[in-house]
């Protein structure tokens, strides 16, 4: 098998098979891991998806210069969104001045990159989705608008803003601001269907995920808790736990201070402000570039300054990346079998199971709010 970078270590970025010229490329999804795979009968060795590669080939990484934690002004967008909706305000402020945004939502059954050029379409955006998102067709559409002067937003996991980087490149690049989000790694969206068939649902059949509100992690289909509201469901305490990731997440090169993006956005954990404010939502936003500085002051936000030594000690991501657990293969390998995924996740993590379980019956109980 002929593949464009290391065997298992593909990001699934789909920059690749975005710019292969010959359409030889399909990734190959195992659940445990990606490849893309290069059909040798198509393929005319031109190199474009070696060259555009993330894996291969890293673009730079910078230190923030300035770093802090805030929220969107607007005190319903502030209350929508997974943290402090920083990324909305800011895919606002850009979307009010003319210029596009791109960035990831649920559709059809698909998590996919789309442009968005009015507020409404924005708000399609709202909320972190804990699985691989797809940006194909988007790297050509970017390279379109910028080739047009047109500034361009792209709000993504820090692999993909790489993939879009190399694939833009530097000239196209000057009007290319970028904003990732702080990764601890994603699972297979085909894994969280293996989850979703036991409450016989799936993705196709799904008008919207959520996958929590603020701090509460639990996934909701159609605006509706899968199990007992308040409690984490087996998906996401694999997730929580770094059970589920694809195999590169695991070497993943942008889980550090240095960062591949103009700002970087995640979750204040740790943060010393009230109880109140973290109940609202506090986002962590790092600036590494003067384009950074630009988003931030054109934003309707209020940034109050963190301490970062504080913000990395509580943000594993932002130093190292998540290790795999050692049960990671025998998980997948029952998996893989058609073994129960809830069974599995309780056999590999009984005391976070253990704990939900508990809180379920108190909750049931009326012992216990939900
Ligand atoms: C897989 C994943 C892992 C994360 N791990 C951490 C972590 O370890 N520590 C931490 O501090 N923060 C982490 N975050 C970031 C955090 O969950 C919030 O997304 C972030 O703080 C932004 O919050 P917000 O309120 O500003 O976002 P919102 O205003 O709600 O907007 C969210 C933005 O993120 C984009 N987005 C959501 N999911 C995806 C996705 N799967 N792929 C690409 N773009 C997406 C949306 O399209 C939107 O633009 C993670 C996010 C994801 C998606
Ligand atoms: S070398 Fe060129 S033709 Fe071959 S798979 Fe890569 S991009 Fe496609
Ligand atoms: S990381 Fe992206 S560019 Fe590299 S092989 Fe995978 S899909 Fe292709
Ligand atoms: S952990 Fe790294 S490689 Fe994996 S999805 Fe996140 S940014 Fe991409």
């Amino acid at each position: 098998m002929k593949t464009v970078c290391e065997l298992h270590q593909c990001a699934g970025c789909m920059a690749c098979v975005e710019i292969c010229p010959k359409e030889a490329i399909m990734i190959k999804d195992t659940l445990s891991s990606y490849n893309a795979v290069i059909d040798e009968n198509k393929c005319v060795n031109c190199n474009a998806c070696h060259k555009v590669c993330q894996q291969n080939h890293t673009p730079e990484q910078k230190e923030p210069v300035k770093w802090y934690q805030g929220w969107a002004s607007d005190i319903k967008i502030r209350g929508n969104c997974s943290s402090g909706g920083v990324a909305t305000a800011v895919s606002l402020a850009f979307v009010k001045s003319g210029a596009p945004v791109y960035s990831c939502c649920f559709e059809n059954g698909e998590f996919r990159f789309k442009k968005a050029v009015t507020e409404d379409e924005v708000k399609q955006f709202t909320g972190s989705k804990y699985v691989k998102s797809n940006p194909i067709g988007c790297y050509k559409e970017i390279r379109d608008d910028l080739k047009k002067d047109n500034r361009v937003l792209f709000i993504g996991l820090p692999c993909q803003v790489a993939a879009l980087k190399n694939y833009v490149g530097d000239k196209l690049g000057i009007n290319l601001y970028t904003a990732d989000l702080i990764c601890h790694g994603t699972p297979s969206p085909k894994l969280l269907d293996v989850f979703l068939k036991q409450y016989n649902k799936n993705l196709k059949s799904s008008g919207s995920m959520i996958f929590r509100i603020k701090a509460k992690m639990q996934i909701q289909v159609d605006c509706k808790s899968i199990v007992t509201k308040g409690v984490s469901d087996r998906y996401t305490i694999a997730f929580l736990n770094g059970l589920t990731y694809t195999e590169n997440c695991y070497d993943c090169r942008y889980a550090d201070k240095k960062r591949v993006s103009d700002i970087t956005l995640g979750d204040s954990w740790g943060s010393e402000l009230s109880l109140e404010d973290k109940k609202d939502g506090i986002s962590l936003v790092l600036c590494q570039t003067e384009k950074g500085l630009e988003i931030l002051e054109n934003a309707d936000v209020e940034l109050r300054d963190v301490n970062l030594e504080i913000a990395v000690s509580n943000n594993q991501q932002l130093d190292h990346p998540s290790r795999m657990p050692e049960c990671r293969s025998a998980f997948f390998h029952s998996i893989k079998a058609g073994k129960n995924f809830n069974r599995e996740v309780k056999r590999y993590f009984p005391k976070p199971c253990f704990k939900q379980d508990v809180k379920e019956l108190l909750i049931r109980m009326r012992i216990k709010k939900a």
